[in-house]
This record gives structure tokens, sequence and C-alpha cells, in this order.
């Protein structure tokens, strides 16, 4: 499976996962048409199925056209998406692409929307394949983790959100992360003020100056390299629990709390 990485909107990415040798692919959060049917167009290959995190215009507004380019796509949405014909799915739920040679595992992770979830790819054989091929691993999150960061809370509860990413974090150290945005710059400049003695996010700032520099995007990353740098997946470091601290003036009482301060902090950073 190739992933490609398809700007769209302003700073969206549509995420396009193609088979082996070519023909058919899959696509992740259209949230505008022209873009993912000319990618699909210039490959030669024909969408087999279209995943929905969450019901944002921007992951989703290109759906309908590309529907009427790809009609036979089938489409994995949120339960109760209200979008015409889409298979609503949940937590656990599975389901397999390309005649099976990949999988994909649903997880419900809300917090940045109510009804958010994620989709977990691996092409060793079924989601919970832990002798899978790892370069195969590969989640398509929306705007519940982002590179460096999370999303906002625009539905959902701060408990929903960090227990969303603390779910998020048990996947392999080498999946890769497809998330819906780019906002990793700014993301690590809050990492940084959060954590300004993590070595590893020092030169994650590096790389990722350098890949912007040449106008090239920084999706995917690692979830190891997440859990390294990303303060939100940190929240049980004793220089995050810090942090918060300083925020609240008062020491968090649990790693919520500790989230909630994070979160309050960078809505204003
Ligand atoms: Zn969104």
């Amino acid at each position: 499976m190739r992933v490609t990485v398809v700007p769209a909107l302003a700073d969206n990415y549509i995420h396009i996962a193609e088979e082996e040798g070519g023909g058919r692919a899959i696509v992740a959060d259209p949230g505008e048409a022209a873009p993912a049917i000319a990618f699909l167009k210039n490959a030669n290959a024909a969408a087999e199925a279209v995943l929905i995190t969450h019901m944002h215009s921007d992951h989703t507004a290109g759906l309908g056209e590309l529907r009427r380019a790809f009609p036979a796509a089938v489409v994995y949405a949120p339960a109760n998406s209200g979008i015409a014909g889409a298979i609503g799915v949940g937590e656990g739920d599975c389901f397999s692409v390309f005649d099976g040679a990949i999988s994909f595992r649903v997880l419900e992770t809300p917090g940045h929307t109510a009804e958010h979830i994620s989709f977990f790819a691996n092409g060793g054989g079924n989601g919970n394949n832990a002798g899978g091929d790892d370069s195969n691993r590969a989640l398509f999150c929306g705007d519940t983790l982002f590179c460096g960061g999370c999303g906002r809370l625009l539905g959902g509860t701060a408990k929903q959100m960090r227990l969303s990413l603390e779910k998020l974090q048990t996947l392999p150290g080498e999946t890769k992360i497809y998330c819906g945005h780019e906002y990793t710059e700014n993301n690590l400049k809050f990492a940084l003020a959060a954590e300004p003695d993590n070595a590893e996010l020092r030169a994650r700032i590096k790389t990722v100056a350098a890949l912007r520099a040449k106008g090239m995007p920084t999706v995917p990353s690692a979830m190891a390299a997440e859990k390294a740098t990303n303060p939100f997946l940190r929240l049980r470091e004793e220089t995050i629990i810090a942090a918060a601290q300083k925020q609240l003036n008062r020491p968090p009482r649990d790693p919520d709390e500790t989230f909630a301060a994070l979160r309050k902090w960078k809505d204003n950073f």
C-alpha cells in the first residue's frame, strides 16, 4: 500500500492509499473533490473505498462529486453520519480492501467531535496481526491526533479526547500517522514551550522546518516520534505535569486536568 498526501483547501490533507501494482485506491477525508479525482485519474486508479473520520465539511465536502466519479466506491463513516448509502462503523469494526490485502480496524476517537472515528490499516492480514508488514501500518486519524499536537475540542470533552489519544498511543510505534491538517510547525512551537528541554523535540523541529522550507508535507509521522515529542501524548511525564501546573497555579489532579490545561493553553497560544 502506498499512501500519498494530497493537499486540499487551505491546509487540509486528503490521503490516498493505492494498491500495490495499481488500479484501486482508498480515499480518506475528501474535503475537496478536484484534487482527489485529479490524483486518481493521473494514477489510473479507481476509488474502491472512501473513509470519513468525522463530519466537518473540510473532511467531507468532496464526497458527493467523488462518488459521482467513482459510483462503486464504498463509504465507511461514523454511525448515524447521515451520509446516504454509507456503512456506519464503530469501535472494533473491521473491513478489508484490495481483495483482502489491507485490513482496517475502526477505533472510536471522540473529543474533537463526538462522532469522530479513526481507521487503522494493517497490510499483514487482520487489524490485530502483530506479525504483519510494519511498512503497511497506517493510522488515518482526521482531527484527533495531529503531528505534534491534537485537535481542538469542538463537540467532545477533554476526558474523551484524553482517552482517545491514549487509545491511539497503544498502536505500534512504527504506525504512520496520517492526520487531516498541516499544523505541525505551530504544534511543535507549542510543544517546545511546554517542554523546552526535550532533545528529541528540538531535533524534530529542525527536521520539520527543513521539510516546510521545501514546501513538503510533514505528514506522516510515526507513533514513536509522537510519543516522544507530542505533549498531548505525554500527560504522565513530570515535565508536562509541571507545565500544566504552571497554567493551573496548582498541581493537576489527574491526566484529564493535565490534558485540559494544555489544550486550553494551546487554544490561546
Ligand atoms: Zn474537524
